[in-house]
């Protein structure tokens, strides 16, 4: 039997960001439905750091979940033979961010959401269809006690990378397979700082460690997708900057503990509206999780998405409309950074080794860490400046890859110096064009 049901919004997909998109558009005075397919949330796995951006997104919204985790103050970047920088959020003038079990949060969120006066939840049931009219959109809604119809002013779609509305919609989509993620968990004292997100790097391999408690921290190693390694076999797939406490910590896993594993992938879609259909989260674009960014980003989406159904409240197609432009160049500065970042962070060619080098050491700079901070952490989105922040790094990446074994002479050095130049920016503006065009989005989304 079908139902037919009107409200203003249907959200597809309780998780972060359709939990936040919920909370936010029932404060703006919007009717939701927000429709979660599973029942439960202790078994979800996903991001664990909320950057102070993130943070404040919450705040905004009157949420205060720092008691639910633990204070981490910026990352802590080792690389093979640069050594090692930290990049305080406090460089850029912020306070902490937030290290959390990811069950947590969304079971935080998700429960906040459920108690707001205006947001019906639907559970066990998920968007299948949608019928896009004129002025409203019909989506139709199945689970397995049944199937509905819902007459709609706008459909939030916020499931996920591998979003099926976005697929219904036809959404133009790019996605890119990259890598795979091995997660594991080891006692917090293993990490080097108690209090930072922790980056190893080298020109093939890259790890990330947190704390997600007092006493626990997440360990997570990338590698190639299609492997699946055993947690003895991470141990020999960590950078070499891994310290000696998490390679033991790793050891005394029990093989029956188990590693999860994620895969990940670069996804972007050239306009995250269409129809009456809106995408928020990891839906309207995903990258790789080495900024930790993913979970900062739904909630800016939430934000932005009920500023702008409160500035146009009669229009809420023309509303999500103007969200998507706006979100637009925040999104594409996300992407390519992590973008950029993976592929120096992977690639050992003597290029990509100097870009690697040229950073670290404009991050241990005093203006290099403002500009690194800001950038990872999304309190700086603007393409321009990370165009900025590359090009101070290109010409320091000349000193490191111009290193003559023999003193040359005058002339023998600058050209050697113009050929290292020549080299650097075109390898630089090539990844950078890449990583753009990459997000330009030209093709239908096949997921
Ligand atoms: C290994 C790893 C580490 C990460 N680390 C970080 C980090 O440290 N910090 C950070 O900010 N981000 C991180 N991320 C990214 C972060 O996890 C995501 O950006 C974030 O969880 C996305 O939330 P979301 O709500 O958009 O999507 P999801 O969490 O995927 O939620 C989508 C929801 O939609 C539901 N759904 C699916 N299909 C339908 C349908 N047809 N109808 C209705 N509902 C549907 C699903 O059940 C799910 O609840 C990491 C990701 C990975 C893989």
């Amino acid at each position: 039997m079908t139902d037919h049901i009107a409200t203003d919004v249907v959200i597809g997909g309780g998780g972060i960001a359709g939990s936040t998109a919920a909370i936010a558009l029932s404060k703006a005075g919007v009717q939701v439905m927000l429709v979660e397919p599973t029942l439960r949330s202790d078994k979800r796995y996903g991001g664990e750091i909320l950057h102070p951006k993130g943070l404040a997104n919450l705040a905004e919204l009157g949420l205060n979940l720092s008691a639910l985790g633990a204070d981490i103050d910026g990352f802590h970047v080792w690389e093979d033979q640069a050594g090692d920088v930290k990049l305080p959020y406090a460089a850029s003038a912020q306070g902490p961010g937030l290290a959390i079990q990811h069950a947590r949060l969304h079971a935080a969120l998700f429960a906040e959401a459920s108690q707001c006066s205006n947001v019906t939840v639907v559970r066990g049931m998920k968007v299948i269809g949608m019928v896009d009219h004129p002025n409203c959109i019909d989506v139709m809604v199945a689970g397995k006690c049944g199937r509905m119809s819902v007459r709609a002013r706008l459909l939030v779609g916020a499931d996920g990378s591998r979003s099926q509305i976005r697929k219904l919609a036809g959404f133009v989509c790019r996605r890119e397979s990259l890598s795979m993620v091995s997660m594991a968990t080891v006692p917090s004292s293993a990490l080097p700082d108690s209090d930072c997100a922790h980056l190893f790097v080298d020109g093939e391999r890259i790890a990330f460690a947190y704390p997600i408690d007092g006493m626990r921290a997440r360990v997570m190693v990338d590698h190639a997708s299609g492997t699946a390694p055993s947690p003895q076999e991470i141990i020999d797939l960590l950078p070499a900057a891994c310290p000696t406490s998490i390679r033991k910590a790793l050891c005394n896993q029990r093989e029956d503990q188990g590693l999860r594993r994620f895969l990940t992938s670069l996804v972007s879609v050239d306009h995250a509206c269409c129809g009456h259909t809106v995408l928020v989260g990891d839906a309207s674009g995903t990258c790789h999780p080495l900024t930790a960014s993913g979970m900062t980003a739904a909630t800016s989406d939430a934000l932005s998405l009920a500023k702008a159904i409160a500035e146009m409240p009669d229009d809420l197609g023309i509303a999500a409309t103007s969200h998507a432009a706006r979100r637009k160049s925040r999104q594409l500065t996300r992407l390519a950074l992590a973008t950029l970042l993976h592929e120096i962070y992977t690639d050992s060619t003597p290029r990509s080794t100097a870009l690697r080098r040229a950073m670290m050491s404009d991050w241990g700079s005093v203006a290099g860490q403002v500009h690194g901070i800001s950038l990872l952490s999304m309190t700086e989105d603007r393409p321009h400046q990370l165009l900025r922040s590359m090009t101070r790094i290109l010409y320091r990446g000349l000193a490191h890859l111009h290193t003559p074994a023999a003193p040359l002479g005058l002339a023998g050095e600058f050209l050697a110096g113009v050929r290292a130049s020549k080299t650097v920016f075109r390898y630089g503006t090539a990844l950078l064009t890449n990583s753009y065009r990459l997000l330009g989005g030209n093709g239908r989304d096949t997921a």
